[in-house]
């Protein structure tokens, strides 16, 4: 079930881009098959079958280098180190996405409590949650998995 983020939540980070410069992409997805092939056993397993890495156990959750970080599937452009935040989870979080365009939203269930899942709005990836108990300005946390990510300085 997508999940469409109501007008009062988008405008939180709507007009908001980390980053002046955005590096260029163009989407070029695979399909799930071809990522089974060539992504490692535990990306494509956080990635495309749900799963979710123990915390603290990434070395992403406390990078604090300068950088961006990129799917892990298809390379798009996601985060910049600019809204990285320390979340104490365990998880990489961050206030907004690169700009808005870079992620999709969709609502599952953990137990009974409904949230609202990440993803990679190229390649469909899943790359965490995200959370209304960030910092500002956007107060949102998008907590995700470094799995799911490759960061370059
Ligand atoms: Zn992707």
């Amino acid at each position: 079930m997508k999940k469409k983020l109501t007008p009062k939540e988008k405008n939180h980070y709507r007009t908001l881009e980390t980053r002046e410069i955005i590096p260029e992409f163009i989407c070029n997805a695979r399909g799930k098959e071809e990522y089974e092939d060539i992504l490692t056993e535990s990306v494509f397993k956080v990635m495309f079958k749900d799963g979710t890495e123990p915390a603290f156990s990434h070395p992403l959750h406390n990078n604090k280098e300068e950088g961006i970080y990129y799917c892990a599937a298809c390379g798009q452009p996601l985060f910049g180190s600019e809204a990285k935040f320390d979340s104490g989870t365990g998880w990489p979080s961050f206030f907004a996405p690169l700009a808005p365009e870079c992620v999709d939203f969709e609502e599952d269930y953990f137990l009974i409590m409904p949230r609202t899942a990440v993803m990679c709005s190229c390649c469909n990836g899943h790359l965490g949650h995200v959370f209304d108990d960030g910092p500002a300005p956007t107060f949102f946390r998008f907590c995700m998995n470094g799995t799911a990510l490759n960061f370059k300085k």
